[in-house]
C-alpha cells in the first residue's frame, strides 16, 4: 500500500497554476526524490504533503488516511499528520541547547523521562553527536547544526520524513558526508521519506524511487538507472547527468531491409532488432558512451579535440564535430590527448532516440541493471 497518495492535486497561486493536476504515490518505506528545475512545483507538493499548503482542488491521503480532501472539504492540520520535516534552514531554538532541541517535541507530547532520555541518546548516537548535547546552536557547525535537525527527526519516530533540500547551506564536502549519512539513516529507520532537491547528484545517489517535475508536471518516475539511462524526454535527458548528454539530429533510413542511423553526414548501420521507423530522430548519447580513436574506424565519425579537463578519477574531453561541440567522458586522468584529429564511436548498447516531439522512442533494447531486471 502507498504511504503517501496525492490523487488529482492541483495548486493555484492567485491565477498562477504551479501544479496542474498531479497524482504520486509513495510506497512505504521508500526513499523517494521530488526533482526538478526552480520553480517546478517541488516544494509546494511536499508542503501540501506536510499540510502547510492547502491544494486547491484534489485528494491527499497518508497511510491509507485521507488528510485532505476537496470534495468532502476536509483538511488535518500539518501537527495532527504524524511527519518529521527538515528544511533548508534548520530551524533549531537558538535559545535551548541541543538536547532540549532534540526533545522538546518529546515532553510536549509528555513522553515518560525516562523514554525520553532513552531517545535522545540514541538520536545523538546515530547522527554522531553525543558529547555536544550541552551547546547551543551557535557554538556548533553548520554541519553539526543539521545533524541536530536530523537527530530531532530520529527521536520523534516519525514514519513519514519530509525534507526540503536539507543539504543546501552546506559547503561541498558536508554535503558529501550528510547525503552519506542520510542514506544510512533512512536504511536504519525505514521511515518513508520524501526528498525534495534540484541536485541530480543528491537524487540519483540516495534515492529509491525519482520523481521529475517540469512546471508542475511529472516527466518521469522511477529508479535512478531508468532515469539516467532510460529518460522518458529529452527534458529529463538534458536534466540529468553532468556533464550532459550529447544530443544530435538524424534521420532513420530503411535500406533495402537494413535500417540506418544518418547522422553529422555518416551514415551507421542500426544494429538488427532496433524496431525505429524511418524519419528525423534526435540522438542522445551519454558522455562516458563515446569512444575516441585515433585513426578512422569504421564507424567512427572525424572530430577535433578542442578542450581536455582532467577532474581527477575522469576526464572531460571537449570536441568539436563538424561545428558541433560534444563531450567524451574517460574514466582515466588526461591532460591532453596525443592528436588533435580524432574519430569517435558511438555506443549503440547506450544510446536514446527521441521522437520530434522529445520524446523517448522504445526500441528493442531496454537496459536494466542486473539488481533491476525482472
Ligand atoms: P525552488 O527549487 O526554487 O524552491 P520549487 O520547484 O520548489 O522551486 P515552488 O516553490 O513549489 O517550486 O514554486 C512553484 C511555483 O509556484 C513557482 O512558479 C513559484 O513562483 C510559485 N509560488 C510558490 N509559492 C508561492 C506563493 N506563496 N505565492 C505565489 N506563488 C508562489
Amino acid at each position: 500500500m502507498s504511504e503517501i497518495k496525492l490523487s488529482n492535486i492541483t495548486k493555484l497561486y492567485g491565477s498562477q497554476l504551479a501544479v496542474p493536476g498531479l497524482d504520486l504515490e509513495i510506497p512505504k518505506g521508500s526513499f523517494v526524490t521530488l526533482l526538478g528545475p526552480s520553480g517546478c512545483g517541488k516544494t509546494t507538493t511536499l508542503r501540501m504533503i506536510a499540510g502547510l499548503e492547502q491544494p486547491s482542488s484534489g485528494e491527499v491521503s497518508l497511510a491509507g488516511k485521507p488528510v485532505y480532501s476537496s470534495t468532502t472539504g476536509m483538511f488535518v492540520a500539518p501537527e495532527r499528520r504524524g511527519l518529521g520535516f527538515i528544511f533548508q534552514s534548520y530551524a533549531l531554538w537558538p535559545n535551548m541547547k541541543v538536547d532540549r532541541n532534540i526533545t522538546l517535541a518529546l515532553t510536549e507530547a509528555k513522553l515518560p523521562a525516562l523514554t525520553v532520555k532513552a531517545r535522545l541518546q540514541e538520536a545523538l548516537e546515530k547522527v554522531q553527536l553525543t558529547g555536544l548535547e550541552g551547546r547551543y546552536p551557535s557554538e556548533l557547525s553548520g554541519g553539526q547544526q543539521q545533524r541536530v535537525a536530523v537527530a530531532r527527526l530520529i527521536a520523534a519516530r516519525n514514519s513519514i520524513l519530509l525534507m526540503d533540500e536539507p543539504l543546501s547551506n552546506l559547503d561541498a564536502k558536508l554535503r558529501t558526508e550528510m547525503r552519506t549519512e542520510l542514506k544510512r539513516l533512512h536504511r536504519e529507520l525505514g521511515a518513508t521519506t520524501v526528498y525534495v532537491t534540484h541536485d541530480q547528484v543528491e537524487a540519483l545517489t540516495m534515492s529509491d524511487i525519482i520523481v521529475v517535475m517540469k512546471d508542475g508536471i511529472i516527466q518521469q518516475q522511477g529508479n535512478p538507472y531508468e532515469i539516467y539511462h532510460n529518460p522518458a524526454n529529452l527534458f529529463v535527458a538534458e536534466f540529468i547527468g553532468d556533464p550532459k548528454i550529447n544530443l544530435f539530429s538524424g534521420v532513420v533510413k530503411r535500406v533495402g531491409g537494413e535500417a540506418r542511423l544518418s547522422l553529422c553526414g555518416t551514415e551507421l548501420p542500426l544494429p538488427a532488432g532496433m524496431n525505429l521507423s524511418e524519419g528525423p530522430v534526435t540522438v542522445g548519447v551519454r558522455p562516458e558512451n563515446i569512444a575516441i580513436h585515433d585513426r578512422p574506424t569504421g564507424a567512427g565519425i572525424a572530430a577535433e579535440v578542442d578542450v581536455v579537463q582532467p577532474t581527477g578519477s575522469q576526464t572531460i574531453i571537449s570536441l568539436l564535430l563538424k561545428g558541433q561541440r560534444i563531450t567524451v567522458l574517460i574514466p582515466r586522468f588526461e591532460n591532453s590527448l596525443p592528436k588533435k584529429n580524432v574519430w569517435i564511436e558511438l555506443s549503440f548498447d547506450h544510446i536514446n532516440f527521441f521522437d520530434p516531439a522529445g520524446r523517448r522512442i522504445e526500441t528493442a533494447q531496454v537496459r536494466q541493471p542486473a539488481s533491476h531486471a525482472a
